[in-house]
């Protein structure tokens, strides 16, 4: 090698590692959800809030390692958000709520907040992991939505894990519908507890936001709710914030609330608490219930929610580390 060869190679390491140095020494924030509704602390067994609150912990724990390690925030999202859907204690995969005819139509989707690129699936019910579909579609195809039969043949083309849609079943979803259907609850009463979504800011300052469900116990017509729908349940956008939602999903729809809490802190100049607070009190006057994970390119977090309960976590850089159910 050349003396001027030489140089130019040691200056190339050194510029990589400097690049490395700056871009490690940067922060990281990391938000959960695994579904909002009526959750009583009175009502639900102390083991059964230790079982969520270590499920939650140990999701947070995976994602602060990925985004620790240097990983983007669209890898945190989806090691999250596939290790909430493999576990039955939430909505979304396996444990996922039932349709009026006792099937699992699975709706997710991802979006990244350096591209504005997303994906998503909705009424998927052979896919294990929906949000590794719903990323595989930003990443791999033309489309933003897939829906139905189509999920299953891109998911089979992509090479991902497809499983029976037994798979996702579990004995209380199933009751949870059996009692809807004899009219011992009301809707909005049924136990639709679980989505899961998950937003972050890595080392890098890209944003990223995910959601996954299995929409609403009862579902019928092959019903999509917000959480597959950009915009609605979910949103990224760099210059702002990243952004998943949980709740009645027709409301979050109707206030398309992803978008307004970034389109608020764009066109307002708000701050993502302010712009989190103004939707809320929109969707509450609205009827709506529900909540939502919310992160801005400084790290700041936000988890508000305007029913008993929602199911809620955070971890950053600076060592921080919260996880919460109820309202206190
Ligand atoms: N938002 C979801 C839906 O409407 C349900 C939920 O978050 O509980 O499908």
């Amino acid at each position: 090698m050349k003396r001027s060869e030489l140089s130019a190679w040691i200056g190339g390491v050194l510029l990589v590692l400097c690049t490395m140095g700056a871009a490690a020494q940067q922060k990281y924030t990391l938000a959960i959800h695994g579904g909002a509704g009526v959750l009583s602390k009175e009502r639900m067994p102390a083991g059964r809030q230790q079982e969520y609150l270590r499920h939650l912990d140990r999701a947070l724990t995976l994602g602060d390692s990925v985004l620790r390690q240097g990983g983007t925030s669209a890898d945190a999202v989806v090691s999250v958000i596939s290790y909430l859907e493999d576990c039955p204690l939430f909505n979304a995969g396996r444990g996922a709520v039932f349709t009026h005819s006792g099937k699992n139509e699975l709706d997710a989707s991802i979006m990244d907040g350096a591209t504005l690129k997303a994906g998503a699936v909705a009424g998927a019910t052979r896919i294990k992991n929906p949000i590794v579909a719903a990323r595989a579609v930003m990443d791999h195809s033309e489309h933003v939505l897939l829906s139905g039969k189509g999920t299953t043949q891109f998911a089979r083309e992509q090479g991902l894990t497809l499983v029976p849609n037994r798979y996702f079943s579990t004995r209380e979803r199933k009751e949870s519908l059996k009692k809807l259907q004899k009219q011992q609850r009301r809707r909005q009463e049924a136990d639709n507890h679980g989505t899961v979504g998950c937003v972050a800011v890595d080392i890098y300052g890209n944003l990223c936001a995910g959601t996954s469900t299995g929409g609403m116990t009862g579902k019928k017509y092959g019903r999509i709710g917000d959480s597959p729908i950009i915009g609605a349940g979910t949103y990224a956008d760099n210059k702002t914030c990243a952004v998943s939602c949980t709740g009645h999903g027709e409301y979050f729809i109707r206030l398309t609330v992803a978008r307004d809490v970034a389109a608020l802190m764009e066109y307002r100049q708000m701050s993502l608490q302010q712009a989190s607070d103004r939707v809320m009190a929109k969707l509450t006057n609205l009827g709506g219930t529900g909540g939502f994970v919310a992160v801005d390119a400084a790290g700041n977090v936000v988890l508000p929610f305007n029913t008993s309960g929602m199911f809620r976590g955070f971890v950053s850089s600076a060592g921080e580390k919260e996880i919460a159910i109820f309202t206190d």
